[in-house]
């Protein structure tokens, strides 16, 4: 029989598209826990960064005392995945940030806020990820980020394939660490929720 489990996985709930992820990790196999406290963290073993507006996440972070004890679990190799705000959140360095904007440093990569400029603040594209099958993904960007220098450790899921754009990198994998500079909860194509949930169950495999 197939023994499928159901990881308890939390979404960051103090601000941004909480209820989006909420959906498509629950469509996705997993049980759904919002965290807005620390002791919430402690029914997780994993962790989604939504997208919103990381300059509030992080005041957030700072006035629900939730930043020290997150930065601590993701360092004990938690699995998360960030989206969009969640991307910045997860970067060790920030480019174009508000200079107080702090962020959990669990990937070795530097990113560039607001990088696709306000001309083109919203835009779909097709892009092809490694390690999900099934054709290139209709990716959604929402005033992003983007990925412009990685460190060793980390692996490139996804770039931009045209336009101006072309080349950028908009997906990466560390270890448990996810992040995208894109917005999968807002699609009905639940693959990279799924691709997450599946790491998810790795790494609890992993910890036996
Ligand atoms: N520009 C936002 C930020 O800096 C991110 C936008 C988003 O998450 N859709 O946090």
């Amino acid at each position: 029989m197939l023994n499928v489990t159901k990881p308890n996985i939390g979404v960051l709930a103090l601000q941004g598209d909480v209820v989006d992820h909420a959906r498509a990790l629950e469509a996705a196999g997993a049980n759904v826990r919002k965290v807005r406290r620390a002791s919430e963290l402690d029914d997780v073993e994993a962790l989604v960064l939504p997208g919103g507006e990381s300059t509030a996440m992080s005041n957030l972070l700072l006035a629900f005392d939730l930043l020290e004890p997150i930065r601590k679990r993701l360092d004990d190799g938690m699995p998360a995945y960030g989206s969009c705000a969640g991307m910045i959140m997860l970067a060790r360095r920030v480019v174009d940030g508000r200079d107080d904007q702090r962020s959990f440093g669990a990937i070795d990569m530097t990113v560039r806020r607001n990088a696709f400029g306000r001309q083109v603040d919203s835009f779909e594209t097709d892009v092809e990820l490694t390690g999900i099958e099934g054709g290139p993904y209709r990716t959604v960007f929402i005033r992003a980020p983007w990925v412009e220098e990685i460190g060793d450790d980390v692996e490139v899921i996804g770039r931009i394939s045209q336009g101006p754009a072309d080349g950028r990198i908009v997906a990466v994998r560390s270890g448990n660490h996810l992040a995208t500079a894109f917005h999968p909860e807002v699609t009905t194509d639940a693959r990279v929720h799924e691709y997450f949930v599946t790491m998810v169950r790795a790494a609890a495999g992993a910890r036996g």
